[in-house]
């Protein structure tokens, strides 16, 4: 049976030769002209987390969460598009008018999966004591797929509207960082309207 693709006109060999050299060399030529093009541009990537970029004033982050006037009402979690957020409590809950906290049962989980949300916003919007809203943190990384689960009514605990991940522990000689840390343990939630400026 004959063959679809014709077959490439054969050349002699020293012509052969002299053409792999020339393509060679001109492969080589194309690739030093775009390395050289980009060794001289200005750079785009930083070196995080000695540098930061600023983000937008309505970046969505790793969510902060007030578990103290959460109803576990489960209105974020219906809202949720990949069904993340997990909520536990042992007696339904309400606002004390008094105290403006919730009272009634415990909150006994309200934890949010990081390997499945995708930082839409949908869970903070239906909530009705606007408990739950979008940090400023975007690194969450961590060597298992456990420590991605982030359990909010526990870290309240200690006084946590949201995660000190292990970067955050580890590099607090970073200004910037120790800053942050400073910040997220001191229970404090982020600006809404302001970010870190560049560094
Ligand atoms: S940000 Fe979106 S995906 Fe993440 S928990 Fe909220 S609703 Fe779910
Ligand atoms: S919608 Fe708000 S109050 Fe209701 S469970 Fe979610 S975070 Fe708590």
């Amino acid at each position: 049976m004959p063959s679809a693709t014709p077959a490439a006109p054969k050349s002699s060999a020293p012509q052969g030769y002299f053409q792999n050299i020339w393509y060679t060399l001109k492969s080589i030529f194309i690739g030093m002209k775009i390395t050289l093009k980009y060794m001289f541009s200005k750079s785009v990537t930083i070196s995080y987390p000695f540098e930061r970029l600023a983000f937008a004033p309505r970046y969505r982050g790793i969510h902060e969460f007030e578990a103290d006037i959460c109803i576990a009402c489960d209105q974020c979690a219906k809202a949720c598009p990949v069904d993340c957020i997990y909520i536990d409590k042992s007696k339904p809950r309400k606002i004390d008018k008094a105290t403006g906290k919730a009272t009634g049962g415990d909150l006994l989980r309200f934890a949010i999966d990081y390997q499945k949300c995708m930082f839409c916003a949908l869970c903070t919007e239906p909530c009705p004591t606007d408990c739950i809203h979008m940090g400023k943190n975007h690194d969450l990384s961590a060597y298992s797929r456990q420590d991605m689960i982030v359990e909010f009514a526990e870290i309240d605990r200690d006084g946590l509207r949201t995660p000190i991940p292990l970067w955050m522990e580890r590099n607090q000689d970073i200004p910037w960082v120790k800053s942050e840390y400073d910040r997220v343990k001191s229970g404090e939630l982020a600006t809404k309207d302001a970010d870190i400026p560049s560094m």
